[in-house]
């Protein structure tokens, strides 16, 4: 079966998350999407993240109604310690999640005849190069980039940790190439999504939610009467 990961902080879970996650599921038929909400500890938080258990009921709530989409608790508080990949390349932080270690607990529960894909938006891909132990990251999975106009597959190239990263003289050509298609490397595969994005992020949300604005398509409708009746982003 094709299984993807897809993590993030979901504070809140929205349209944009779930686009990218249609549409990586109709092009790879997935049979499972494993939506895990990240419990990012307090000292690596740039700004005040709702709790673990409100980020988690929102995206059971917003995956309901589909079959495929499963609410995961693989980095649950308590779920996911540290594990032995501290001390290998990358920023390794104590207390820290890292999706190496999540990927790897996953696979522990798949077949060996499953595919394991990871979903990520090309914002967050971007940074990939710093993840903690990136280069085993594309070892253990296949991703899927959800792109956006404006970004070429030289950019994504660009983005893989430097040891996965081809050389330049191979990258040109890539420069005026939209990020479509796909990206087969040794020791990397990226499948770029077109145009998922919506123009909804988690901090717009909340900010509209702070402007005592009404929440509109872009938030599933039990999961904005999840936050009105938490009282969730009222305050900046
Ligand atoms: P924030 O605004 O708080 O930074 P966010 O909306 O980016 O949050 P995250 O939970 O940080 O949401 O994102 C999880 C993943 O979803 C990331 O890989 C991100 O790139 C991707 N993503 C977020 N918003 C969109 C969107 N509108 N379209 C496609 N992918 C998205």
């Amino acid at each position: 079966m094709n299984i993807a990961l897809f993590g993030g902080t979901f504070d809140p879970i929205h349209q944009g998350h779930l686009a990218l996650a249609r549409e990586a599921q109709e092009r790879f038929q997935l049979g499972c999407v494993y939506f895990t909400p990240a419990n990012v500890p307090p000292h690596k938080q740039q700004h005040p993240i709702s709790s673990y258990f409100h980020r988690y009921a929102m995206v059971a709530l917003a995956t309901m109604n589909e079959k495929a989409f499963v609410p995961s608790l693989l980095e649950a508080p308590g779920e996911a310690p540290v594990t032995a990949s501290t001390g290998k390349k990358g920023h390794a932080q104590a207390g820290a999640n890292y999706t190496i270690d999540t990927v790897r607990r996953l696979k522990q529960t798949l077949r060996k005849s499953d595919r394991l894909f990871f979903l990520i938006g090309i914002d967050a891909f971007k940074d990939i190069a710093s993840w903690h132990d990136g280069v085993a990251l594309f070892r253990e999975c296949e991703f899927i980039v959800a792109s956006r106009p404006g970004y070429s597959l030289a950019d994504v190239a660009h983005a893989l940790p430097e040891t996965l990263r081809p050389r330049s003289a191979v990258t040109k050509p890539f420069a005026k190439q939209p990020a479509k298609g796909d990206l087969v490397l040794p020791g990397a595969t990226v499948h770029l999504l077109e145009n998922v994005h919506q123009n909804v992020s988690a901090t717009a949300i909340r900010d509209a939610v702070a402007a005592k604005k009404p929440l509109t398509k872009f938030v599933d409708s039990a999961v904005a009467d999840y936050i009105k009746k938490m009282g969730l982003y009222r305050s900046k």
